[in-house]
């Protein structure tokens, strides 16, 4: 939950949240407060549905169902998503099985019910007799029905529940393994992409790295700040996605102002073209200063290109770019090395 109220909202929310929490006989814990000044100021529909049905059901609410309101309702945004998922689904699953319990209790009343009254009919009734005893079937099995519905919506939000956990864990998956200044895959994601494609990779399959380092970067961000630098992080990340789109090759922002390309299945010669093309195109970018509505211009990198041989190691791959990059520099900078 987000609490966006001012000094003056949140007293009015204290007052009201007092008086209602005294009536409904809690302690005024941390948690209690919490949930009912989310409860007060009305923000949530979620928590004050649960909450009024506790209160319905047991008057008050103990420490557990406290605890479980506030997990779910007062700081969700903030737990992780292991946590999500497990107060979440202990709620689908408590719920669930209630529901069943209680479905199974009616359903078990009924075929009593059916088993009394079919020996009352084996002897004989009189018109009254079986109209009492048709009616009060007729009553258990409404019920049984009622809680089957019931319990067929207690499983549908259950399936609602689940989905939206999925798409969370989805979401923080892929979170994982994203860089948030460029939206380029990181590191972590560059590490268990180069090892499983080399895993799998067949002797026959080239195999190209390019490392790749903006040029003189530090010096960019003392003439023109940080924030300017960071808008060139993110300009030189859509070049990268730009120049792979619709190829195999994987850009990745590698740490700092240093990129990556991996492309498996790359012939040396379609490799250095990307590199060249990636360069040039860096090398023409054009960012407004908006501070100074400047131009800024020449903001370049210099690339470092290695294959895969059949010696070759993980580790060995990103040595032979890292010191195909240094030559890079070495050589004058803004131009691509290979080994
Ligand atoms: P070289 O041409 O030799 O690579 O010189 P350089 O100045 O780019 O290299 P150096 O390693 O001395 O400096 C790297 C700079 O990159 C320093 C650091 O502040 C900057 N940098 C790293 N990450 C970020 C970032 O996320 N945002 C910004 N704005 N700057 C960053
Ligand atoms: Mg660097
Ligand atoms: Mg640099």
């Amino acid at each position: 939950m987000k609490y966006k109220e001012d000094v003056k909202k949140a007293a009015e929310i204290l007052k009201k949240s007092i008086p209602e929490l005294t009536a409904s006989k809690v302690p005024i814990t941390p948690y209690n407060y919490g949930i009912w000044y989310t409860h007060c100021s009305g923000v949530n529909k979620k928590l004050s549905t649960d909450l009024n049905n506790i209160l319905k059901d047991y008057g008050t609410l103990n420490h557990e169902q406290s605890l479980d309101l506030f997990k779910r309702h007062v700081i969700n945004d903030l737990l992780s998503i292991d946590d999500k998922l497990e107060s979440n689904l202990q709620k689908v699953m408590s719920d669930m099985s209630e529901s069943a319990t209680f479905t199974e209790q009616n359903a078990g009343d009924l075929e009593r019910e059916l088993t009394i009254s079919l020996r009352s009919l084996n002897s004989s009734v009189n018109e009254e007799e079986l109209k009492t005893i048709i009616s009060t079937i007729s009553e258990k099995t409404r019920l049984v029905s009622s809680t089957t519905k019931q319990f067929k919506n207690v499983l549908s939000d259950a399936q609602q529940e689940i989905n939206q956990l999925k798409q969370e864990l989805q979401e923080a998956k892929e979170a994982a393994n994203k860089d948030t200044l460029t939206k380029l895959f990181n590191r972590r994601h560059f590490d268990n992409k180069l090892a499983t494609t080399l895993d799998k990779k067949r002797d026959s399959d080239a195999y190209a790295l390019i490392l790749l380092d903006v040029d003189h970067f530090k010096a960019f961000n003392d003439n023109y700040g940080h924030l300017m630098g960071d808008t060139v992080l993110k300009s030189i990340g859509q070049v990268l996605n730009f120049m792979c789109e619709d190829t195999n090759h994987i850009p990745y922002r590698y740490g700092g102002e240093e990129f990556a390309i991996l492309m498996p299945k790359t012939s040396m010669r379609e490799a250095k073209i990307l590199a060249e093309n990636t360069r040039k195109k860096i090398s023409s970018l054009k960012i407004k200063d908006k501070k100074s509505g400047q131009e800024i211009s020449k903001i370049t990198a210099s690339f470092g290109l290695a294959f895969f041989g059949p010696e070759d190691t993980k580790e060995s791959l990103i040595e032979r770019s890292d010191s195909a990059l240094y030559r890079a520099k070495q050589n004058g900078r803004n131009q691509v090395v290979s080994q």
